[in-house]
Formats: structure tokens, sequence, C-alpha cells
């Protein structure tokens, strides 16, 4: 489709090695008191993350968009190493977009509902979460809680995460729902969910493409 841009994408945190052994920190894993996840009722956010990006990596493999997973198969590499391969890679390419995926978890269990983060102040990819967040409003809309912040006029919100902030390229971190809410968590595990945050990111994507 393009030769000249790239997807970076990154699965957040590690995940279930070889011996079953879930690879991340206690914070990144939550057990319910009902329902199947990943590990009986424990659900294991750095599983799901892979979940969806490995489709997202598929997805974009079918459109011939080059992309590359800068996350391992299963170990919680360091930010800065998933960071520096994008941007050691992205100097092949004029354009480039990371993505970072994630599941949020509020602690209490109570708070539910879709965010799009991007690094502070006005740049591109302000331009790129609205597109995400707009195409997720489309598959998602009536399925799925939103959390927003409109002070600055847009629906992302903004944070000083270190892959927004020292990626070379434009870059979005998705928190998709809150695997410690029953209601989110049971969501997450549905196959038409997860393909549909799928699909809204290769349609962002290439919403991007389209728009350089
Ligand atoms: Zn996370």
């Amino acid at each position: 489709m393009n030769d000249n841009f790239c997807v970076f994408l990154d699965a957040g945190h590690g995940g279930v090695d070889g011996e079953g052994n879930y690879t991340t920190a206690p914070g990144k894993q939550f057990q319910h008191s009902r329902g199947t996840f990943h590990n009986g009722s424990w659900f294991y956010e750095g599983v799901w993350n892979r979940t969806l990006t490995d489709l997202v990596a598929a997805k974009l493999k079918n459109l011939s968009i080059p992309n590359i997973i800068v996350s391992h198969e299963y170990l919680d590499f360091p930010l800065e190493y998933r960071v520096d391969k994008a941007n050691w890679y992205h100097r092949k390419y004029k354009k480039g977009l990371y993505i970072s995926n994630h599941a949020n978890a509020s602690g209490t269990g109570q708070a539910r509902g879709f965010e799009v983060y991007t690094s502070p102040g006005r740049t591109t990819s302000d331009r790129i979460a609205e597109y995400h967040w707009d195409n997720v409003k489309e598959l998602l809309g009536s399925r799925i809680r939103f959390r927003t912040d409109t002070s600055d006029n847009d629906h992302d919100r903004e944070a000083n995460f270190y892959v927004l902030r020292k990626t070379v390229m434009s870059a979005i971190l998705v928190e998709h729902l809150f695997f410690d809410n029953y209601e989110d968590a049971k969501l997450l595990m549905n196959e038409e969910i997860i393909d549909r945050f799928a699909e809204a990111q290769v349609r962002t994507v290439i919403d991007y493409i389209n728009s350089l």
C-alpha cells in the first residue's frame, strides 16, 4: 500500500512463557470472583494486549501495510528497548505510527471504558487519536463505554508516557476498557469485540496514510 510507511505495534507488558508463567508485574493481572478469563478466573492484561496486537499485525499484513511488533512474544521488554527498536527501524521509512496496546485497571474495579492517550501538546498524534476515537465509536459505539477529556477540544487524554515521549514517529497509547471491572473484562474476552478493536486500528492506520 505504501512502502514509505511502517506501523510499530507494542503489546504492553509481558505475556505467558512456555511453562505457563505470566511474566508481568502483579498489577497487570486481576482475579475475578466469577467468570473464566485467561487462566481460570485470572485476567492477564499482557496476554490480552498480545491477542489484539497479533490480530492487528495480521490484518495489516493482509493489506500489505508494513508493520513491526516491537514487544516480545511473552517477555516484558523494557520500554526503552521497544522504543529504540521502533526508532531504529523508522529510519528506513518516511512516516510511521507507533501504537501501544493496553487494557486498564482502576484498582477499585468500578471504572469502565475506552481511552486514547497522546503526549501533551498539539501534534499529529492528536489527529490520529481522533481518527481512532471515531473508528472505535463507529465499530463499537453501542457496545462499550468511552472516557474522554475534551478540555483541549479533542477526545484523547494526554500523558507523559515513555512510549509517547520518546518515539520519533507519531504515537498513540490505547487503553481498551478496564480489565479489573467484571463487565469490561467480559467484553474484552468477546472475540467479535477484539476483532472490532483491531479493525478500528487498521482503519486508523489507513486514515492516517490517506492524510499524508
Ligand atoms: Zn498496561
